[in-house]
């Protein structure tokens, strides 16, 4: 008989007859020589390392010199075998349940896995515990699952005598002689596997919602129903994935920015957010705030038009290569765009005067608004929008300014996500795209320049080959929040095509004309975005700078009334945000109240208070009385807006 030899995570190569399983062979092995027995009794399924990598089914015979290795349920490819066995057994219980129904496909995604069904009159939200209950039966009954190749034809057979039409529809597109069918019980699925050994192994899963969709996701086609879940290795991982997707859901910024009335959004301009009064105060703080740091960094505040004719596109090269994202329209019978972008309109301004290089590096600040298409199929509060304002800057310098620019960038970066709090950072470098406009050589040269920067401000760097914009490579500094979403602010691209596509020049000091170096640069990004991630990572408490009632002032009674008004005066005239409560509720009400609304300082002022002259303000601890002046002193300091701006 033939032998194969197989190597184990340890190194120790044993032999076996061709044909055993990887299930087999890891238990030998662990029996024997004493590999990790726990590692394999708790294996899902098995790597298989030969010509290929790939993770098999314990019952897959070995055919040919490998090593092997058990694949832990809670390892990454474990979680997929998980989560893929248990959308069949959802499929499963689906069939049982609802023998009419045809299946369609189910596949693994993020965390989880949905099945498309097609059901006539379709799913109830009541089906999911039935379904649910169901699959924990199956669970239960611990039905071995098998594989199966079968010929093409035979399965097609099959499927056709099961009503399965559309699982006919993919065999009949596989190009393979020959495909794979996964039984367990009664129910079978063409699949490709891996799947657990039977269906007792799946320890905890939970199906999370109902959605539709169209067959082969094209809108043209049938509707069907899908039904997504989750899956984990334990129970306890399956509760803390729930006690995460509640939290995400809790800090929600469109939630949140209902809740605080800070922006809503309305079908009668799609993605393009309404900032309520207290939503804009927090928008032109963050504006000031950078507009504060310009003045220290050297920057010069510019405005310039929303709607250009598209000519000034078709120069920039946005025409060509970005035409389906803009608004276009036409006015006297010329075309026209609305920008999506402030870069072509500095390029044109800069281009309408000479330079000299002493006037360099010239920074263009503009907080413009943009527009951008984006379908709204994919329109999600104020993350992805039509409509949004930029910390945009463009900075034209020569070459030998370059590095200086760049580090002056990233101190300026880091000064603001300091201002934050925001600490936990990761750097990508993004390289040229395969579109793209400009010289190679510019591109290399900038990319070196980039990474050059990045190196001596002391980051790790994460490669993204071609991922930079079409114009030129970018850094991004990745900001990881509280629920470990990982969320790019600041970018700076180097600018290989707009120069030379606009002409730009400058005198150089030996009198010859020069093209400039152009950088793209923002900080915060779009002001839309940053204030929604802010809002999801702080849960709502934005720091006492930004805060749009920074202090409530709360009468015990009626007698206090009067000097509840007194100090929300005295806050104000030292450039506070405060107001006074004096509505004619229970104190109790208006305490819950101010903290639903995340009033970061809260007062509660009484007769005592207002014949001592003082105030307790509510921070955590037991209230700490102080003078009013004091108070008022102490709390202005607090709010200073940070980055050193008077
Ligand atoms: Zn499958
Ligand atoms: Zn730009």
């Amino acid at each position: 008989m033939m032998e194969i030899s197989v190597t184990f995570e340890d190194g120790a190569t044993e032999r076996f007859p061709a044909g055993t399983t990887a299930g087999a062979a890891l238990a030998a092995y662990a029996r024997g020589s004493g590999g990790d027995r726990k590692a394999v009794a708790r294996a899902i399924a098995a790597r298989v390392d030969g010509s290929a990598t790939a993770v098999v089914d314990l019952s897959r015979p070995l055919v040919a010199d490998c090593r092997l290795a058990p694949v832990a349920p809670e390892s990454r490819e474990g979680l997929e075998v998980l989560r893929h066995s248990s959308a069949h057994v959802m499929a499963q219980a689906v069939k049982r349940l609802f023998p009419e129904t045809e299946i369609t496909i189910g596949p693994v995604i993020e965390n989880g896995f949905y099945y498309d069904f097609k059901r006539p009159g379709g799913f109830a939200a009541e089906d999911l515990p039935r379904i649910e209950e169901t699959m924990r039966a199956i669970v239960q009954e611990d039905l071995p699952v098998r594989r199966e190749e079968v010929p093409k034809a035979e399965a097609i057979r099959r499927f056709r005598a099961l009503g399965e039409h559309y699982k006919v529809e993919i065999i009949a597109g596989i190009p393979d002689e020959s495909v794979s069918l996964y039984h367990q019980g009664e129910f079978v699925d063409l699949c490709r596997g891996p799947h657990v050994p039977s269906t007792g192994r799946i320890p905890a899963f939970k199906l999370t919602s109902l959605a539709g969709a169209y067959w082969r996701g094209d809108a043209r086609n049938e509707q069907l129903q899908r039904i997504y879940g989750t899956a984990w290795a334990s129970p306890e991982d399956l509760e803390a994935y729930l006690r995460r997707v509640e939290e995400a859901k809790q800090r929600d910024h469109r939630r949140l920015g209902q809740a605080l009335d800070l922006f809503s959004l309305h079908p009668i301009a799609p993605g393009s957010p309404f900032f309520h009064p207290k939503g804009a105060v927090v928008y032109n703080l963050l504006v000031q705030f950078v507009r504060g740091l310009y003045a220290r960094y050297g920057y010069t505040e510019v405005i310039t038009p929303l709607i250009y004719k598209t000519d000034l596109y078709k120069t920039s090269g946005h025409y060509d290569l970005f035409k389906d994202d803009m608004f276009l329209l036409t006015i006297e019978e010329e075309e026209y765009g609305v920008k999506p972008m402030n870069c072509p309109g500095h390029c044109h301004l800069f281009a309408s005067r000479k330079h000299s290089y002493r006037d360099l590096p010239i920074r263009f600040a503009d907080f413009s608004r943009l527009h951008r298409f984006e379908p709204s199929g994919t329109l999600a509060g104020l993350v992805r929008v039509r409509s949004m304002a930029q910390d945009d800057a463009h900075i034209y310098c020569t070459p030998e300014q370059l590095d200086g620019e760049l580090e002056q960038f990233i101190a300026m970066t880091r000064e603001v996500y300091s201002a934050f709090g925001f600490d936990r950072i990761d750097v990508t470098l993004q390289t040229r795209p395969e579109k793209f406009l400009g010289r190679v050589e510019l591109w290399d040269a900038a990319e070196d320049a980039l990474r050059r920067a990045l190196e001596q401000a002391g980051f790790t760097v994460t490669p993204l080959p071609g991922q930079g914009a079409f114009y030129g490579p970018k850094i991004g500094f990745d900001f990881r929040d509280v629920l470990e979403r990982s969320w790019t602010l600041a970018t700076v691209q180097i600018d290989c095509a707009m120069p030379e596509r606009f002409g730009l020049t400058y005198v150089t000091a030996e009198g010859t004309e020069a093209t400039p170096v152009m950088l793209h640069r923002a900080v915060l990004g779009s002001l839309e975005r940053f204030i929604a991630i802010l809002l999801e990572h702080t849960a709502g408490r934005l720091p006492l700078w930004l805060a749009p009632v920074q202090v409530r002032v709360l009468p015990v009674s009626e007698k206090a009334a009067a000097y509840a008004t007194r100090v929300g005066e005295a806050c104000r005239a030292a450039g506070l945000r405060a107001e006074a409560d004096l509505r004619n509720e229970k104190l109790g009400y208006k305490v819950r109240e101010a903290e639903l609304e995340k009033v970061p300082v809260v007062a509660v002022v009484g007769e005592r208070e207002a014949v001592a002259g003082t105030v307790a303000p509510r921070a955590g601890g037991a209230p700490q009385p102080m003078a009013l002046d004091v108070f008022v002193a102490h709390t202005a300091a607090q709010a200073r807006m940070p980055g050193g701006v008077p």
